[in-house]
């Protein structure tokens, strides 16, 4: 039975006035004079960074440092373009350990970081997206359950992110873990979370708050209830492969849980966007993966790859992501990179 939820409101709901107003200096679409400076700077940053020399092939140390710091010149510090209408993504492979979660947190924390207001919801019981981002979820807090359950609107789960200002948290506690039975005897189980999302980007508009541009669901390894409120809650599904032997296995078990999802419930369903993780270069086996993958999904596959690296993994234990925790490290700038990606060339990724 959904618990009452008033008794612990005090301690975690963020009232709607203490949100964050409206951010200067965020792109709008259709902002020409800020469109034009950005441009701009882009191009002062492509100089610089088109000004570091390009070492030779048998330096691969050399040339890894150099590619980092053509990234950092060209991306640290930027804006970029809100959304014409918010994104809804909801991270998904029921193979666990792939880099769901870390790319989820990773990828909100880069989006904010560039001036986007950004909503990371954890759906999966294990709670790790909320512990990468620092923020409470022991069990009388506020989370997805209650939303889930309907005890509450999502608007009272909401916790800002204490290292990045603009990202938000509605936390999973552990509680969730009960919410794929609770969910059964429900009468519109499959769609209380999209309903959540929906009221709570119409709240914000009526209080003259920015709605969300993206929100991210981070889900669990498996296609239970849960993922499919998910999936019906989102318009894009992000799918992070990570690059070793059997990579797409169970991938085509996820396509045929979406086109599932996309006949019954949700026509605009579709997977956006692939992110291939824990990269590691030095390899053949990686490479080959990429390229495998690559082929079956050219059109969805972003052209970064994330690294294999060690402050990618220390970060979580830090309550950080690996935005703020090492903000130069290769790790961060791929996903810098990566944010980037979905946010300029959503059009190429939408069908
Ligand atoms: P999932 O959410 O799919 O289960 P996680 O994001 O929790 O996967 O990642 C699984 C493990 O791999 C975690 O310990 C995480 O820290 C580690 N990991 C993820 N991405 C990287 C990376 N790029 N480099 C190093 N370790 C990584
Ligand atoms: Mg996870």
């Amino acid at each position: 039975m959904p618990r009452q939820p008033q008794a612990r409101r005090a301690a975690t709901a963020a009232p709607p006035e203490q949100l964050e107003p409206e951010r200067p200096g965020v792109l709008a679409v259709g902002d020409d004079t800020a469109v034009r400076a950005d441009a701009a700077d882009l191009e002062v940053r492509r100089d610089l960074a088109s000004a570091i020399p390009e070492p030779d092939d048998d330096t691969p140390l050399a040339r890894e440092l150099a590619a980092d710091a053509r990234l950092r010149i060209t991306l640290r510090g930027r804006r970029l373009p809100r959304p014409q209408s918010p994104r809804v993504m909801c991270v998904a492979n029921q193979k666990g350990g792939v880099g769901k979660t870390t790319t989820a947190v990773n990828l909100a924390a880069a989006l904010a970081q560039s001036g986007l207001t950004v909503l990371l919801i954890d759906v999966d019981p294990q709670g790790n997206a909320s512990t990468a981002l620092g923020i409470d979820h022991h069990s009388d807090v506020l989370g997805t359950y209650d939303v889930l359950t309907d005890a509450c609107p999502i608007g009272e789960t909401l916790q800002e992110c204490p290292d990045v200002p603009g990202l938000w948290c509605c936390p999973a506690t552990i509680d969730l873990a009960g919410a794929e039975i609770e969910l059964v005897g429900m009468e519109h189980r499959e769609s209380q979370l999209q309903q959540a999302v929906l009221e709570l980007q119409r709240d914000r508009e009526q209080q003259g708050l920015p709605r969300f541009d993206y929100v991210l669901i981070d889900c669990p390894p498996s296609l239970g209830l849960i993922t499919i409120n998910a999936m019906m809650a989102a318009r894009e599904v992000l799918i992070p492969i990570q690059c070793e032997y059997y990579a797409l296995e169970g991938v085509s078990q996820l396509l045929r849980s979406i086109e599932l999802v996309r006949e019954r419930f949700n026509p605009a369903l579709h997977v956006s966007t692939m992110v291939l993780t824990m990269y590691d270069g030095r390899t053949r086996l990686a490479a080959q993966v990429a390229d495998e993958v690559r082929r079956h999904f050219p059109q969805q596959v972003l052209e970064q790859t994330i690294p294999r690296s060690v402050r990618v993994s220390e970060a979580p234990s830090h309550g950080q992501t690996v935005m703020t925790y090492d903000a130069g490290s290769s790790g961060a700038l791929a996903y810098l990179a990566s944010a980037r990606e979905i946010a300029e060339r959503p059009a190429a990724r939408a069908r």
